[in-house]
């Protein structure tokens, strides 16, 4: 799977490891094979989306949802994914690396590097 928006700022790439922001400054990446973010599953895990004081993180349904079907009628997508969809906007203040309890997500800020302890 790949699919990629772009807009003037910023790129958003998703495949199977990884889903990516980046922008002219700031990469961050969030490992998908250890990320365990759920929507709706109480055990998944929201605390990156939570934590950023600048709302770098967004979801989205993995199938693009058909708004021309009544929503009463309509089966909603309930796979959701996470992206680093607003990445220009990250100061660098690494709340989401330190919160994120796989070690997930990575950073790259001008020449700085954020990364979970290893
Ligand atoms: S480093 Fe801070 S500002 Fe940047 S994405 Fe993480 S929590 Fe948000
Ligand atoms: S904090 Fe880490 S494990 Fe939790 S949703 Fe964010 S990237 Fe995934």
């Amino acid at each position: 799977m790949y699919q990629s928006s772009k807009s003037e700022a910023i790129e958003v790439i998703l495949n199977d490891e990884a889903s990516r922001g980046i922008s002219k400054d700031v990469q961050i990446t969030i490992d998908r094979k250890k990320c365990n973010f759920s929507m709706y599953d109480p055990t998944g895990c929201q605390k990156c989306l939570r934590i950023c004081p600048v709302n770098v993180f967004a979801t989205r349904p993995i199938e693009k949802r058909n708004f021309s079907i009544p929503p009463k009628e309509r089966i909603d997508p309930t796979v959701w994914i996470l992206l680093p969809t607003w990445a220009d906007w990250c100061n660098g203040c690494g709340a989401c690396v330190q919160s994120c309890p796989k070690g997930a997500i990575t950073i790259q800020i001008g020449k700085k590097s954020i990364a979970p302890p290893s």
